[in-house]
């Protein structure tokens, strides 16, 4: 049994057939977990979808109904680059209600794992790069509506750089950004995180974990959040499709490391989602992400080891 609770609803998948986004990944992840003994049925809960109101205290009404109706433009779509569904859309809603419960879970518990999420290229009257709403912003929103938390930090390790992310808290003095990502790669361009890491292609695991390191020393110097949304993603590594950093399975894992250590030394409970991984080898994708799940294990069991001394 783990000590924290993992999201997951089999709604998570977005339909999108032969794509170069598999995001049956979630349903696989799921299926993996419970056959390697690494989950239990136990472990589990399952989110509701978003309301309506949860997803307007980030996005428009605009953009809402055209997401709900499908109204949307032929430049609309271009930009998201997946395919209108309704399928898709409910798909986006439980995701953003499963980061909303993994982060009231992890107020609790001090860890929580939504098997999905993570769709951080999402703008308030827009969607981009697969990304038509942002749960993680969204769960971050509902949190501090509800008188929850304060303040939340988002650190964002997906190889792409959170821009929707930085969009909508720039300037929110109670939100702290902080993004490591591949600078010569989607999007372009990119709007200010409070911490960006720009890194150059190919970067590999010790320089990429020696500058993530740097940096959240210094953000939790600046800054000493409710609460800590991983938005984790799988791309980073170096056989990635749409990526072209150079981290390895074991480079990538003690990346997670790094950011659960970190936000554990300092008290911060920790909601993480999966983002993006589009390993040519979607069987490497479906082991980053459980490799995250038991990142998350190892520190949480730390955590609890220390505590009983
Ligand atoms: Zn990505």
């Amino acid at each position: 049994m783990l000590p924290f609770k993992l999201i997951y609803h089999e709604k998570y998948d977005l339909h999108l057939g032969a794509h170069v986004f598999p995001s049956q990944k979630y349903r696989l992840i799921y299926e993996t977990l419970l056959r390697e003994n690494l989950a239990e049925p136990s472990d589990f809960l399952q989110p509701e979808p978003a309301r309506d109101e949860d997803v307007l205290l980030v996005h428009s009404k605009e953009w809402l109904r055209k997401l709900t109706t499908g109204k949307l433009g032929v430049a609309e779509l271009m930009r998201l680059e997946i395919p209108w569904s309704k399928e898709m859309i409910e798909a986006c809603w439980y995701a953003a209600g499963g980061s909303i419960l993994a982060g009231r879970r992890a107020l609790e518990d001090g860890f929580c794992i939504s098997l999905a999420g993570g769709l951080h290229h999402a703008f308030p009257d827009h969607g981009e790069g697969f990304c038509p709403i942002n749960d993680v912003a969204i769960a971050v929103r509902r949190l501090q509506t509800d008188g929850a938390v304060e303040t939340a930090m988002v650190v964002d390790t997906d190889v792409h750089h959170g821009n929707g992310t930085a969009a909508i808290f720039g300037g929110d003095g109670t939100v702290f950004t902080l993004s490591i990502h591949q600078e010569n790669n989607y999007p372009m361009p990119k709007p200010p995180s409070n911490i960006d890491i720009h890194l150059a292609d190919r970067t590999g695991d010790a320089d990429y974990l020696a500058k993530l390191e740097k940096q959240l020393l210094r953000a939790f110097d600046e800054f000493h959040p409710g609460i800590l949304f991983h938005v984790s993603g799988a791309d980073a590594y170096k056989e990635d499709q749409l990526g072209g950093l150079g981290l390895t399975l074991e480079g990538l894992q003690q990346r997670d490391k790094l950011v659960y250590e970190h936000a554990r030394r300092h008290g911060v409970p920790v909601a993480i989602t999966l983002a993006g991984g589009y390993a040519r080898d979607v069987n490497d994708t479906i082991r980053i992400h459980i490799n995250t799940v038991l990142a998350a294990r190892d520190v949480a069991a730390r955590k609890n080891n220390a505590s009983r001394r």
